[in-house]
């Protein structure tokens, strides 16, 4: 994994990011059968880790895993943060049926700057609904190779990103983003009942939205609604709140919420605790 700083494995503690962690009859590795979280750290706090660590619990129990050992997981982010020693970065957490229980620190990708400044352009790719429990909705499991394939495509076609919309085009979500777009006051986003993930940082713009004076309406929308809004944005834990600007093809404006909600998470993400 590029930028991987610090790995600590259950039962081991802190081991070099080189070491091998994984056991070969792994289905995390077999099958991509395995759980795992994605979160960010501010000044050496991770950001909603408790949220985390409950999606975590939840996945494994819907990929049929072992229970989800929080208190080891907790300790070893706290070693591999501490061996890290890199107070803004990314934290990774993966558990495994074997159980293996893994917690890694990389660096925070360089460009996500340059990105809020310029925006996204984003292309619709059709993407499956998970209606049914075994296309596991709401999960966060490691086989998520279809998802890049989706990022890929968007880059191959000079976009940076997709947004997957369903056979009737729904619009669902990004391959690891949550979507949203504002008309005046309101701000609309898909439901959870689509099936999609239910993104820590898509629940804290809900609550900080409301805070700004915002509406926000969860449902199904076409794509063509998105295609038409005053602005467009995603939500997602290392990319924070990120404008759109375009959507295959045609531009999307600029708009005041995006920055209002990244300038209000982070607010909340590096508050003195
Ligand atoms: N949707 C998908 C499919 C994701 O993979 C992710 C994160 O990786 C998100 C949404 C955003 O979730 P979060 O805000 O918890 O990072």
């Amino acid at each position: 994994m590029s930028g991987l700083i610090a790995v600590a494995v259950g039962g081991r503690g802190v081991v070099d990011p080189a070491e091998p962690v994984l056991r070969a009859d792994d289905e995390a590795f077999l099958r991509g059968r395995a759980a795992f979280e994605t979160l960010r750290v501010y000044g050496g706090r991770p950001f909603r880790l408790a949220e985390h660590l409950a999606r975590l619990a939840g996945s494994a129990e819907s990929i049929g895993l072992p229970a989800v050992n929080t208190h080891e997981l907790e300790e070893l982010a706290r070693q591999a943060l501490e061996a890290a020693a890199t107070p803004d970065c990314v934290l990774r957490f993966f558990w495994t049926p074997t159980p293996t229980s893994l917690a890694l620190v990389s660096a925070l990708p360089d460009h996500h700057d340059a990105l809020r400044e310029r925006g996204q352009r984003l292309i619709s790719l059709r993407g499956v609904r998970a209606e049914e429990p075994w296309l596991l909705p709401g999960v966060k499991s490691t086989s998520y190779a279809v998802n890049m394939a989706a990022e890929a495509e968007a880059r191959r076609r000079g976009a940076d990103d997709a947004v997957f919309v369903d056979a009737h085009g729904v619009v669902l979500e990004g391959p690891t983003t949550n979507i949203w777009w504002r008309r005046g006051r309101t701000l609309s986003t898909p439901a959870l009942e689509l099936g999609i993930l239910a993104g820590v940082t898509r629940a804290a713009v809900l609550e900080l939205a409301g805070a700004y004076g915002y509406e926000v309406q969860q449902g199904t929308f076409g794509l063509e609604e998105l295609a038409g809004a005053e602005e467009a944005f995603t939500s997602s834990s290392v990319r924070e709140v990120m404008p759109v600007v375009e959507l295959d093809g045609a531009p999307i404006p600029r708009g005041p919420a995006a920055d209002e909600l990244q300038a209000a998470l982070r607010r909340e993400a590096t508050l003195p605790s």
